[in-house]
């Protein structure tokens, strides 16, 4: 079954002149970092209100301690996987023009990806929220929560996106400006339930892009947005399709 559509994966991606991969915690699970839902996942054991951008003014000692035991413990060893090494090799082949990751691992960077737009920000930089100054994340900071701006005093935030937080208008742009020629997106491990990253998938549709989803399990998007459902690891698939393709 999956064979069939693998094929007919490769097959989009040779038609394709726009392709763009949506990418979300799915893929860095083999490198170690678990997502936020399913098994594994970050909320059976922490609360969702520790990422609220509310919750963060008020309590941000709680806030950083949970990023601190759980995002930034695992930045340390992970390395991108086959399918972060695939989807550059993708882009190097030019089969992929973009990837919109809803991720904030930065593995996809590491991989050799050029064209990565962080939906949701980036834990490689922290930003004060009082004078707005923006810094490369080093370690040290976490010595002693919560970190606070050497400049003036007041506290550091990891540049991401929290619940209740907007997504960064230039990021929306971009997406924007390319969306309506994009012929192809590849939605890969994310089950699709975070707002508003959930409508790309639905607009590029709207615009007339054909959309193959590959995720162990079905989405809100399978059966409904997706053209192609590809059941199966992200990290086994992608180089497979990246093999045929070079073939
Ligand atoms: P999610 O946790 O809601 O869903 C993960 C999805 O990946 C599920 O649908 C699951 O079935 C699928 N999956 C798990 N292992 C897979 C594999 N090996 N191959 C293919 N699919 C696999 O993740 P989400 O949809 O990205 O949304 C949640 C938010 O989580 C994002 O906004 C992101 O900022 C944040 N997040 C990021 C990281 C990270 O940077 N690595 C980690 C945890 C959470």
């Amino acid at each position: 079954m999956n064979d069939k559509s693998i094929s007919f994966l490769v097959d989009l991606l040779k038609k394709s002149r726009f392709t763009v991969a949506l990418t979300g915690a799915g893929i860095s699970k083999a490198s170690g970092i678990p997502p936020f839902r399913g098994e594994d996942g970050i909320w059976n054991k922490y609360d969702p209100m520790l990422l609220d951008l509310n919750y963060f003014f008020q309590h941000p000692l709680e806030s950083w301690k949970f990023m601190a035991q759980t995002f930034f413990s695992f930045l340390d060893d992970s390395k991108p996987n086959p399918a972060h090494i695939a989807l550059a090799g993708l882009e190097e082949e030019n089969f992929l023009q973009a990837i919109i990751t809803q991720n904030i691992d930065c593995l996809h960077q590491a991989a050799g990806s050029c064209n990565v737009l962080e939906y949701h920000g980036g834990l490689d930089y922290l930003k004060c929220i009082g004078c707005g100054d923006r810094n490369i994340f080093e370690k040290k900071v976490l010595s002693k929560l919560p970190p606070v701006c050497s400049k003036c005093g007041d506290i550091l935030k990891p540049d991401i996106v929290f619940f209740s937080e907007n997504i960064s208008r230039k990021i929306l742009q971009k997406i924007a400006d390319f969306l309506p020629r994009t012929e192809l997106v590849l939605v890969i491990g994310t089950s699709a339930e975070v707002y508003p990253a959930s409508l790309i998938p639905v607009e590029a549709k709207r615009a007339g892009a054909r959309i193959v989803e590959i995720n162990l399990r079905e989405t809100t998007l399978t059966n409904q947005i997706s053209d192609v459902f590809i059941r199966g690891k992200a990290e086994f698939v992608l180089p497979d399709v990246l093999r045929k393709l070079k073939k």
